[in-house]
């Protein structure tokens, strides 16, 4: 008998939420109507954020937040190599330079005294991520960046609804950028959002998304040819979000409590099941942050283990568990080894890729599921404990 196939992550869409999206096909506005405006708003609000910008996706939202931060050619921006590419290549995308700074072996999340090890005088701005949705050390994080004078840019992609001492990720650092990936917390297909406290920012954040051009009179550097002027002002992209898939992400943000709920509850299953098993090393939290749990990321203690991550990975994907593993450290990728980077620049994350393994986690799995995915990952674990 084929056991069923569980993938690591799913989106929840229900009946209110199809009907939000055709409610929306039928209006007047497929794009840029009221949808982006209040999902906006009631986004921002739900993360305790002044201002907040859809955008296109999330890799558009770190596009657009590193240049409202001035990134440019010569600059360093210092991230962590334990993320998806985007959080890098936005940097890139402005000629810019990464530079990575190791991660803490505990947490998995980028390291404040590795951060201030790798600041020289071309650092321009930090982009801590808040992996797996552990909120970063952002008390020492924006101290540095206070002492050096840089821009504070999360990565909260896995984050939605995470909380450092009591306060949504929203607002903490100078800008956070979120994903509406079908995989991530809530989703609008594609689509992403930018946060901040910051008028200035928003302004600057607002035009990059589209084309750099601005409708607001007040804003005008020439004097207006009459009511169809508008102005470009800067070299921006089209980074617009469609009302469609605001009209979803309204929907989806009012199940947000929900979802969060269960994912909480699905690691507490999982902790308690493998936090005494011989093999495993359960993920730690920091004792001032409440996870949003976008990812359950198991660390295999190979040295009381037969096999390595390779083999293990292998015999969990063949019980039809959808396993996988966040992230290659960026800097190994062909891209930026041509660039230069040389392995070893972070020896604690180059030694945590050898032993990570995502499994299951999304709202929707039933408690059969994660019984499921328990019994499938102890089995294997077994037959190689020494
Ligand atoms: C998903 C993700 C992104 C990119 O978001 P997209 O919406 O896919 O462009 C960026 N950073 C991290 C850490 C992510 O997980």
């Amino acid at each position: 008998m084929t056991e069923e196939f569980i993938p690591y992550g799913s989106q929840w869409l229900d009946e209110q939420d199809l009907e939000a999206v055709v409610e929306t096909l039928k209006s007047d506005y497929l794009t840029t109507g009221p949808k982006i405006n209040e999902f906006e708003e009631k986004f921002a609000d739900y993360v305790d954020a002044e201002y907040a910008v859809a955008i296109a996706n999330g890799t558009a939202a770190l596009h657009a937040a590193t240049y409202a931060a001035g990134i440019g050619e010569g600059d360093e921006v210092i991230t962590t190599p334990i993320t998806f590419a985007a959080s890098a290549n936005s940097i890139l995308y402005h000629n810019a330079t990464p530079v990575f700074a190791d991660v803490d072996p505990d947490t998995y999340n980028i390291d404040p005294e590795s951060i201030e090890e790798k600041i020289t005088d071309k650092t321009k701005a930090i982009i801590p991520v808040h992996y797996t949705g552990q909120p970063c050390e952002m008390d020492e994080i924006m101290e540095i960046a206070d002492k050096y004078n840089l821009t504070v840019i999360a990565d909260g992609a896995h984050a939605v609804g995470a909380e450092y001492k009591g306060q949504k990720v929203g607002s903490v650092a100078d800008m956070t950028t979120f994903s509406f990936h079908p995989v991530k917390h809530i989703t609008t297909g594609e689509g992403g959002m930018i946060t901040t406290d910051s008028k200035d920012l928003y302004d600057i954040l607002i035009k990059f998304r589209t084309h750099g051009i601005t409708k607001e009179s007040s804003e005008y550097i020439n004097e207006s040819h009459g009511p169809w002027y508008h102005e470009q002002q800067k070299l921006g992209y089209n980074y617009r979000i469609t009302d469609i898939q605001c009209a979803l992400g309204i929907s989806q943000l009012e199940k947000i409590d929900k979802f969060l709920t269960r994912r909480r509850e699905i690691v507490e299953e999982y902790n308690k099941a493998f936090s005494d098993f011989e093999g495993i090393i359960i993920p730690e939290q920091l004792r001032n942050t409440n996870s949003a749990w976008h990812l359950y990321v198991i660390q295999l203690d190979l040295e009381k283990l037969s096999a390595d991550r390779k083999e293990i990975f292998k015999d969990l994907r063949n019980k039809n568990l959808g396993v996988n593993v966040h992230y290659i450290p960026v800097y190994y990728h062909p891209y930026y080894q041509e660039l230069g980077y040389e392995k070893g620049i972070c020896p604690n994350a180059e030694n945590l890729y050898e032993r990570i393994i995502t499994i299951p986690l999304y709202p929707k799995m039933s408690d059969q599921q994660v019984e499921e995915v328990i019994n499938r990952a102890k089995e294997v674990i077994r037959k190689y404990q020494k």
